[in-house]
């Protein structure tokens, strides 16, 4: 039966208009406070009263985190950039089109229009237990009520597990780590620029978070390096519903050619594990080869060794293997399932 519960937990509302604001809410709070960036993930959270802050930061009067920059070596976009403004951007579209790709396949335009980038890439695991406030191990309890025989786990891991199944459902994150982007993040220390890959932790490392923000931290901007601009990018992602849907399974990949030869590549897949997976041994493995189905194969089956099924999440193995030899291969099927 639907649990109907009462209007959002009393909150302060800040809304600061310079990231020096927000950054001196932010400290000045620390675990008490909350970021809002487009309110999609924020206020589902709210709303259902599983997370209850007591100042809430609302990001969306500070425009200096608005807006993609061109810089001296590529570009900068500003964490608080809609996802719409992502998908129609001309330079994003020419030259790093692997991410307007993956932008375009969030959700639906309504959401794409709030939802921002940088929230994109830091909401929290959809899993439905947590979502509905179940002590389970990432809300800090002692189970993991997905990970049983009778748990709905058709939409969880399949690698990385530990504990806790859920997975990162963010479709930009693969192709941000597939693009080797940069995330710039603000600490109560200073500034830090990391890897995007390095932004997402797993169950192993922290259990309650999916990346490396802590309280006092912001997310300014994602930078995309130019090495990539340009490369031939392959994105792909299946879902339950076509007209819009999180991730079952998605694929990201950039790869640079010398004639039929694969000459350099970055792929990363999302929707498996806690946080999206770099496919380091792929990559080594298909570089220098022939672009062919039979290079495709070999990488599809590399790419899910060590992967562990749940009870209702067999499908995601052969899914995972297929996509990953599409995007090396370059060429579609409608076998991903077989
Ligand atoms: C119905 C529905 C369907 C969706 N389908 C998809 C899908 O198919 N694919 C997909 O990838 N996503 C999907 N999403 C996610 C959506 O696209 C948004 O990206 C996501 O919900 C959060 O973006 P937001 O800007 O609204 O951030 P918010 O909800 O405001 O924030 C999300 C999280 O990030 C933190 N945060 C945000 N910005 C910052 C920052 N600058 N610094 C520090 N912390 C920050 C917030 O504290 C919060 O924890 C869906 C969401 C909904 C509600
Ligand atoms: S998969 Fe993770 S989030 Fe879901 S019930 Fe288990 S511990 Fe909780």
């Amino acid at each position: 039966m639907a649990v109907i519960r009462d209007v959002m937990p009393a909150c302060q509302l800040f809304q600061p208009t310079s990231v020096a604001d927000a950054q001196r809410l932010l400290q000045q709070h620390g675990s008490e406070a909350w970021v809002m960036a487009g309110g999609l993930d924020s206020l589902d959270w709210l709303k259902d009263r599983i997370k209850r802050p007591k100042a809430l930061v609302d990001l969306s009067g500070i425009d200096e985190l608005r807006g993609i920059r061109t810089i001296p070596d590529g570009i900068e976009i500003g964490a608080l950039t809609t996802l719409s403004e992502i998908v129609r951007h001309p330079v994003i579209k020419e030259k790093y089109g692997l991410l307007s790709q993956a932008a375009e396949l969030v959700a639906s335009p309504q959401i794409r229009n709030q939802g921002t980038l940088g929230g994109n890439v830091s909401q929290d695991a959809r899993c439905w237990y947590y979502r509905a406030g179940w002590p389970c191990y990432r809300a800090g309890g002692n189970i993991c009520y997905a990970d049983t025989p009778v748990g709905r786990n058709r939409e969880h891991a399949i690698l990385h597990a530990d504990r806790c199944v859920a997975v990162n459902p963010s479709d930009t994150a693969p192709a941000l780590i597939a693009l080797d982007a940069k995330v710039v993040v603000l600490t109560p220390k200073g500034q830090q620029v990391l890897d995007a890959e390095n932004y997402f932790v797993g169950p192993e490392l922290d259990i309650t978070r999916m990346n490396i923000l802590k309280p006092g931290y912001l997310l300014t901007a994602i930078r995309i390096p130019s090495t990539w601009a340009g490369a031939q990018f392959y994105f792909e992602k299946i879902r339950d519903r076509n007209v819009w849907d999180f991730p079952l399974l998605n694929v990201a990949s950039a790869m640079k050619m010398s004639g039929d030869t694969i000459q350099d590549l970055r792929i990363a897949v999302n929707a498996v594990a806690a946080r999206p997976l770099r496919l380091k041994a792929v990559e080594d493995s298909v570089r220098g080869k022939q672009r062919s189905s039979s290079t495709g194969e070999a990488a599809g089956n590399l790419a899910v060794q060590g992967a562990i099924p749940l009870q209702f999440n067999t499908y995601k193995i052969p899914l995972m293997r297929n996509l990953v030899k599409r995007a090396i291969s370059g060429v579609q099927e409608a076998s991903w399932a077989s």
